[in-house]
């Protein structure tokens, strides 16, 4: 028998307390803080080359000493004024669950072990069917994000097309058997490309059609289905990740219904879905709930910490001819409540929470609200990129992407491409605000993405005078 009285669950409290203050600390100065600092990778290597420690030291302790090597490197991703990629931020509610379910180690799995976690995942799903009005006795799931999303939807969406075939791509393989053709648009996002390939239906296989101004043309979509003898595999986009760009759903889907051997059609929404709420953008996404499958994001503008997506499934069957996971040991909870049926992992985090006590906190109405916000952000940014001499707003900004370049008088294409990508660097060295680049229409450009609910219209007034000093700054050399 021990005598030592010391409950170590002390010591968790400990740092659950420290990593607060630190926690708070930081956040609480975003607003004012670099965005970002430029750090090169030289110094963020070198900061963290120590060897492996031998002994230990409190949590505490290790907290300042990771701080004062991340420091630099810690970018406010999720403040105000970060508009690279599509990031968004965390809401109150969000990171309440988030540090509840970590503190308790909630797994999001087995209903038997954690069925608090795991049925505050099905209430989450039942609300996200809800919110994005997709009916509601589709299956749906939680996923480390958008990526795994599409690959939840494509692997049911292989599933189904190889029955139509003749075989179980799950039990049978794909060696031997027909091929599963899958038709997209060349503005299909590089994570559904992962997930294609790594489902073993090749990335160099997908028909690409052509996406003008980066939505699908329909007929050449309609001519591309007919070419094909037998079901099809189809990747729609909603939206396309530089500009906003949404493929026509109801025309696409009309197509895929009309075509002989039918086809799975599988939306990739991991932003765009959120168009559904607001009256001003949910028109792009009308006709998704006649899809088969949908992918989103919940660490992009559901403003939910990393990681977390979540896919929703029309036909139930597919989706457990893809994922199901039996084993004796697993067994217990009656069948459809353990989520290792429906998803590529067993165990995992049980993000769901997180999810729930966001939509809790934030309400439908709150999250309505902020979309709206960061619409009206966007077009703001837009339009002043459009009336301002020495910019280019290089597609229209349909939803919450804004695409644009500096045009400076006297450079060549080669050159004015140099500049945009100097510029990027500049800016995010800068520190008033974030951007990232990209190239769009073979020309180097830049992103701002307006997804992250603590953006005001001042932080939208700070954006345009950065880019405009940094744009003063390259010129005059
Ligand atoms: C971000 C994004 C993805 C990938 O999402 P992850 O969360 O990074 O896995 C997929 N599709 C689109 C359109 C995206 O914007």
């Amino acid at each position: 028998m021990t005598t030592d009285t010391h409950n170590p669950f002390e010591d968790v409290a400990l740092a659950m307390d420290a990593a607060h203050a630190a926690a708070r600390e930081l956040i609480l100065t975003f607003p004012d803080r670099p965005v970002g600092r430029g750090v090169s990778p030289g110094a963020m290597e070198a900061a963290f080359d120590d060897a492996l420690p031998i002994e230990g030291v409190s949590a505490s302790v290790a907290i300042d000493e990771w701080l004062a090597r991340a420091e630099p490197g810690i970018v406010s991703t999720a403040g105000p004024r970060f508009f690279g990629w599509v990031f968004g931020g965390v809401t109150p509610g969000a990171i309440a669950g988030d540090w509840l379910i970590s503190a308790l180690d909630q797994q999001g799995s087995l209903w038997t072990a954690n069925p608090a976690s795991v049925q505050t995942e099905h209430a989450a799903v039942r609300w996200l069917k809800e919110m994005f009005e997709i009916p509601t006795d589709w299956v749906g799931t939680t996923t480390s994000g958008a990526t795994m999303s599409n690959m939840v939807g494509l692997s049911a969406g292989r599933q189904w097309v190889g029955q139509q075939l003749g075989f179980d791509p799950a039990l049978d393989g794909l060696a031997g058997n027909p091929v599963i053709p899958v038709v997209t648009s060349t503005e299909i996002h590089t994570s559904a490309i992962k997930a294609l390939g790594h489902l073993g239906l090749g990335k160099r296989a997908i028909r690409k059609v052509a996406a003008p101004g980066g939505a699908i043309d329909l007929a050449a979509f309609e001519r591309e289905l007919d070419s094909i003898d037998g079901p099809v595999l189809v990747v729609a986009n909603a939206a396309e990740v530089n500009s906003g760009a949404f493929d026509d759903l109801n025309g696409m889907i009309d197509i895929a219904r009309a075509h002989p051997d039918g086809a799975w059609v599988h939306v990739d929404g991991a932003f765009g879905l959120f168009a559904r709420l607001s009256q001003r953008t949910r028109h792009f996404v009308d006709g998704i709930e006649r899809a088969d499958s949908i992918g989103s994001d919940a660490h992009k503008w559901l403003n939910v910490p990393y990681d977390s997506g979540f896919a929703f499934v029309r036909d139930r069957e597919a989706l457990f001819g893809s994922f199901s996971n039996p084993a004796p040991y697993l067994a217990g909870a009656p069948v459809g409540l353990d989520f290792d049926n429906y998803i590529p992992e067993m165990s995992r985090r049980a993000r769901g929470v997180a999810i729930w006590m966001s939509i809790k906190q934030m309400g439908l109405r709150g999250y309505q609200e902020m979309v709206d916000r960061c619409l009206d952000n966007a077009w703001k940014f837009a339009s002043w990129i459009e009336s301002e001499p020495g910019f280019e707003l290089i597609a229209p900004a349909p939803l919450n992407i804004v695409c644009w370049r500096y045009v400076p008088d006297g450079l060549d294409d080669d050159a004015t491409d140099q500049f945009n990508r100097d510029a990027v660097k500049a800016i995010q060295a800068d520190g008033r605000v974030f951007v990232s680049g990209t190239v769009y229409n073979g020309h180097a450009a830049i992103r701002c993405a307006f997804d992250n609910w603590t953006t005001t219209a001042e932080d939208i007034e700070i954006l345009q005078s950065a880019v405009r000093d940094i744009g003063e700054q390259l010129r005059s050399g």
